[in-house]
């Protein structure tokens, strides 16, 4: 079989080069995929084709393991409030900040008035989880679908995964406690979220 070779103009190099069919290792979290490309020939560059994220994305979910190990750091207080919400869910603390996670990224960050929701959680509601008692770290395993979607978030953030799953957490507890209930708003995405916590805890 000949190899696939044509002749194009490089967006990153911008010269006029051949582009040849290669293997191409892509990192994703600590892992990486592995594909074949064509790929520019002065500078290495590839396009990161739908094809490609198709065929990632089926890898992807298939990897048992996690990707990425995010180590988000929250108040004691922070950590006292989860594990007894944790606890009536009957779920352990770090599963249920992905899940806090999971349901941010997925149902919060893209609602019109998120950054209305944003402000008003920051600067009402969540000052003893941000404040109260000693700092620690807490790893929190990610595995592939989760990683794509935190990573969408904090390239469009500017953030790093860790202080996304931050902002995720504190967004939930916030909600969660009985303090948010004064804006209606929140009230309702509350009653959501207690459902998507009952749900993901049911099928655990
Ligand atoms: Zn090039």
């Amino acid at each position: 079989m000949t190899k696939k070779m044509e002749t194009r103009t490089c967006p990153s190099c911008e010269s006029e080069t051949e582009v040849v069919e290669k293997k191409v290792s892509i990192p994703v979290g600590n892992e990486s995929f592995t594909t074949k490309t064509l790929v520019c020939k002065k500078c290495g560059r590839y396009a990161l084709t739908r094809a490609i994220r198709k065929e990632m994305d089926a890898w992807g979910r298939k990897l048992s393991k996690n990707i990425v190990e995010p180590q988000p750091i929250f108040t004691e207080a922070a950590h006292q409030f989860a594990e007894g919400m944790a606890i009536q869910y009957g779920m352990k603390r770090v599963p249920f900040f992905r899940v806090l996670t999971t349901f941010y990224l997925n149902h919060v960050v893209n609602r019109e008035d998120f950054q209305e929701l944003k402000n008003y959680w920051e600067t009402h509601v969540s000052r003893k989880f941000l404040n109260e008692g000693t700092r620690s770290k807490v790893s929190v395993p990610i595995r592939y679908l989760m990683y794509r979607k935190l990573q969408i978030f904090s390239e469009v953030w500017n953030t790093s995964h860790a202080k996304a799953i931050e902002e995720s957490v504190l967004f939930g507890l916030a909600v969660l406690s009985s303090e948010a209930k004064s804006f209606e708003k929140l009230k309702a995405i509350a009653e959501s979220l207690q459902q998507y916590i009952t749900d993901v805890a049911q099928a655990a």
